[in-house]
């Protein structure tokens, strides 16, 4: 592989699709970013004053997975609490207060047309079930989840 030699590529610190397995949320959101982007490189870092509220575990793996082309990591960890189920629900009605950049790190992450997930129970266990169908386990390891329901899809 040459690709350091090409000047375009030596700004491509910035995963593609390419780099996650076949209809893995992060393929899809590199997808998406990829299009989204013309000329320079857009940051979709969540705002320094902001910090990311993620109602599960899983949703700080998922969104950590997604890097900003211009910076990397778009947040620093946040320690993370149980989070009740009314403040869950409540994430949403928050979102709206949330200013623009907040919005657009988060939908990078968690695209509309996947999320918001929906609780769902099976044999006694929270899941959360996305709008495509997909599974998840809100506490599970998102990236065994992901590869095993995901990977070997057409
Ligand atoms: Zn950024």
């Amino acid at each position: 592989m040459n690709n350091k030699e090409k000047p375009e590529n030596q700004i491509a610190t910035v995963l593609g699709p390419g780099d996650f397995p076949i209809c893995s949320l992060e393929s899809r959101a590199a997808a998406r970013l990829r299009l989204q982007k013309v000329g320079t490189p857009d940051c979709i870092c969540f705002p320094e004053l902001e910090i990311p509220f993620f109602g599960y575990p899983i949703q700080e793996q998922i969104a950590a997975a997604v890097k900003c082309p211009v910076h990397g990591d778009r947040f620093k960890p946040p320690f993370h609490l149980y989070v009740a189920e009314w403040r869950r629900k409540k994430a949403a009605i928050f979102m709206q207060y949330r200013s623009p950049e907040y919005k657009k790190a988060w939908v990078a992450s968690f695209p509309p047309e996947l999320w918001p997930a929906e609780e769902v129970e099976i044999d006694g266990k929270l899941m959360l079930r996305l709008k495509d169908g997909t599974m998840l386990d809100p506490y599970g390891d998102w990236k065994l989840s992901s590869n095993a329901s995901m990977g070997s899809r057409p």
